[in-house]
């Protein structure tokens, strides 16, 4: 069995005991030791000096297939950037544009450190996506939107339910458990109400079946979620109540504007929820409820959502902005770094229902070396959690995942960020084209 050190790091293990300088050891894919670990055979040696060793960080609501269109719709309010840009742009990918666009994707995520993230991609060629999450080394759950009722303003990118049905079980059935576990299978209608009653009831008895978890996107805008309401005969949570769509295998991404009985309905099931604050910030459409969420005991993870509303893949970043959007209204403690960090790392693991999130003996070993000046020089008084969250000087030397060293020296081990990023380039190129040629023929028509 591989066994890898990491040897002499600040490291902060989000369980107990907290904090400790010393080395974390991995056997295969499990952590085997942390604290002094005696020098001997180990076939990896990390030097981690000046560097903290955190838990990889867990992002629980990101969409791959939006890597490349990063840019291209700006200071728009998610209906418009949906109608204008998104939907087009997604019907506008093929199989190879997907699999530049999720490689450049993933390339981000763990080049910052995220180990495992939850992707809900579009409607087609989702294979794609599992397989670059495959060969770069990601841990991955991953769902194909299922889009077969068109709800307000979709364009034409749904399926019929059987076909939907149909490529939902085709890739559960080849990529669920894949790469050693590595890679799961998800549920992921784009929305309540993009999903038919049928897409839905047959999706979840999947989901019950094989363990997988359900991703869905839930009040994300006001205006949205009131036009959803009348459209659907209910708010988000009441109709995926109905449903029987919520428990603890169920992701909710936004819940930006929940009513009182949605919060208790969340808290009650024990249903989780990605809280994505800068692209609720970017698109206009608020800020979630996160520290009345929390205080209910509702577990919630963070996200960046796509590249196309954020536009940066940082968990950090993503974590930084979650403990600053909640203080003008609830509070400067409303959310502290530890705080954040928890939701980026023990409760994205827990929403995603892997034996992640902490540096303890027995985890499966997702790791991040991450450098800052402070890691070496740590005042005592000082919250080791504060230099991580708000380090405006960080950089991620090392990242394994699955006890495998998949990002060494701030590079990709499994591939090269310059060719990802020329494939991106160019796959973005072909898919504006096509995307610009079929709306040319929609207006002629
Ligand atoms: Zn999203």
């Amino acid at each position: 069995m591989a066994r890898t050190v990491i040897r002499g790091g600040a490291v902060l293990t989000m369980g107990p005991p907290g904090f400790l300088r010393g080395d974390v050891a991995v056997e295969g894919n499990r952590i085997a030791e942390v604290g002094r670990v005696s020098p001997g055979k180990a076939d990896v040696e990390i030097d981690a000096s000046g560097c903290w060793v955190l838990p990889g960080f867990v992002q629980t609501h990101v969409h791959l297939c939006q890597t490349l269109f990063r840019g291209l719709a700006e200071d728009l309010d998610v209906m418009e950037w949906l109608d204008r840009w998104i939907w087009p742009l997604e019907q506008a990918l093929d199989r190879e544009a997907t699999a530049a666009s999720a490689r450049w994707g993933i390339a981000q995520l763990l080049l910052s450190g995220t180990t495992a993230f939850n992707a809900m991609e579009t409607a087609r060629h989702t294979d794609a996506v599992f397989e670059a999450a495959a060969d770069l080394g990601a841990r991955a759950v991953v769902g194909k939107a299922l889009m077969d009722r068109r709800e307000p303003g979709t364009d034409l990118l749904g399926e019929t339910t059987d076909e939907a049905l149909a490529d939902l079980t085709r890739l559960v059935d080849r990529w669920h458990g894949a790469a050693d576990g590595r890679l799961r299978a998800s549920v992921a209608p784009r929305a309540p109400s993009s999903a038919t009653e049928r897409m839905w009831r047959d999706g979840l008895e999947l989901a019950r079946r094989r363990r997988l978890v359900v991703h869905t996107h839930v009040n994300e805008n006001r205006g949205q979620a009131e036009l959803v309401s009348d459209f659907n005969g209910g708010r988000d949570v009441e109709v995926l109540d109905g449903l029987g769509a919520l428990g603890p295998r169920t992701v909710l991404a936004h819940c930006v504007w929940l009513t009182d009985q949605e919060m208790s309905l969340l808290a009650w099931s024990g249903t989780n929820v990605a809280h994505c604050p800068t692209a609720n910030l970017k698109l206009g459409s608020g800020v979630a409820p996160v520290p009345e969420l929390l205080a209910r005991g509702v577990n919630v993870g963070i996200g960046t959502d796509g590249a196309a509303c954020n536009n940066s893949l940082d968990a950090l970043d993503e974590m930084r902005m979650a403990a600053l959007v909640h203080r003008p209204r609830s509070g400067a403690g409303a959310m502290g770094a530890q705080r954040a960090l928890t939701l980026g790392t023990v409760a994205g693991a827990r929403a995603l229902g892997l034996d992640a999130g902490t540096v303890e003996v027995g985890r499966l070993a997702d790791i991040v070396v991450m450098r800052t000046p402070e890691a070496g020089h740590l005042h005592e008084t000082a919250d080791p959690a504060t230099h991580v969250v708000f380090a405006p000087d960080r950089r991620v030397t090392a990242v394994l995942v699955d006890g495998r060293v998949v990002v060494e020296d701030g590079e990709l081990v499994h591939g090269c960020l310059r060719d990802i990023e020329r494939d991106a380039f160019a796959a973005r190129r072909r898919v504006v084209e096509r995307m610009r040629e079929r709306r040319a023929v929609r207006q002629a028509g």
